[in-house]
């Protein structure tokens, strides 16, 4: 029975990463990132192929499995399909499968906890799409973010009445990634992964907000020097740093008590 609702629930985060891809590439057009596509597009309620401009059928919109389906590629005209649509269906779907798992199962009975679940994953949903979308366009569309600082604020309210020092977690993070913005005079990172640290302290409080940002310099930075290494970036060259920040945050939200015990146990 449980296996069954984490089932539906995964099944759930791939429609909505299916979702994300979509808006992501509506998005992507209505921001002026996508120049030579019509605007029309962007407003229209039927999906669409990327190349040719053809209309979908419904089956195609199935999430992870049309794409395996078809190779990666478009039926009508078969153009590559970015790898991207399948890893963001799969990953809303972990995510949301993750998120569920930390709820007890007295969760249906308890308003409070259902509604902290239905925010959660709706931020999971934004979350996913503000990753992909500065990846894509290195811009962190500002809509999600200012949903993602709501949603922060709400869980914290109803997890612990507004814990106080999540206020000044935000402010903290938010002065320090300000100071790296100024610092590098916007070469290190971009005003959207300023205001994103206000909703990282919200959600996170202090000491995870820490592991959050740790886990994205250091990965960040990994990944910087990958891509120096096979000559696909140069050292001066701008990378987004949005997806790290979000990665940390993830990884801090879901496993960040865990790691904050294990430290204490061994300092
Ligand atoms: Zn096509």
């Amino acid at each position: 029975m449980l296996l069954l609702l984490k089932i539906m629930v995964f099944i759930l985060g791939a429609c909505f990463g299916s979702f994300v891809n979509m808006w992501e590439y509506r998005l992507a057009i209505k921001y002026g990132h996508k120049k030579n596509m019509d605007k029309k597009v962007a407003d229209d309620k039927f999906s669409y192929c990327d190349n040719c401009g053809k209309r979908l059928k419904i089956w195609e919109n199935i999430p992870i499995i049309s794409w395996l389906y078809l190779g990666g590629k478009t039926s009508c005209c078969h153009k590559k399909l970015p790898i991207s649509y399948p890893i963001v269906e799969l990953a809303t779907g972990v995510l949301f499968v993750v998120y569920f798992n930390s709820f007890s199962f007295d969760l249906f009975g308890n308003a409070k906890l259902f509604l902290s679940l239905l925010i959660g994953l709706l931020m999971i949903v934004f979350l996913v799409l503000s990753a992909t979308f500065d990846f894509k366009y290195m811009e962190l569309p500002d809509f999600s973010t200012a949903v993602l600082v709501v949603g922060s604020i709400a869980i914290n309210y109803l997890n612990h009445n507004l814990a106080w020092i999540n206020l000044f977690a935000a402010i903290g993070a938010c002065g320090f990634l300000l100071t790296l913005y100024v610092a590098t005079k916007g070469k290190g990172m971009g005003i959207g992964d300023v205001k994103l640290a206000v909703f990282m302290g919200f959600l996170l409080g202090g000491q995870k907000t820490i592991l959050a940002f740790y886990v994205a310099f250091i990965v960040g930075a990994i990944v910087g020097i990958g891509l120096m290494i096979f000559k696909k970036a140069k050292k001066n060259s701008v990378l987004p740093f949005g997806p790290y920040l979000i990665l940390g945050t993830v990884m801090a939200w879901s496993c960040g008590n865990l790691v904050l015990n294990l430290i204490y146990k061994w300092f």
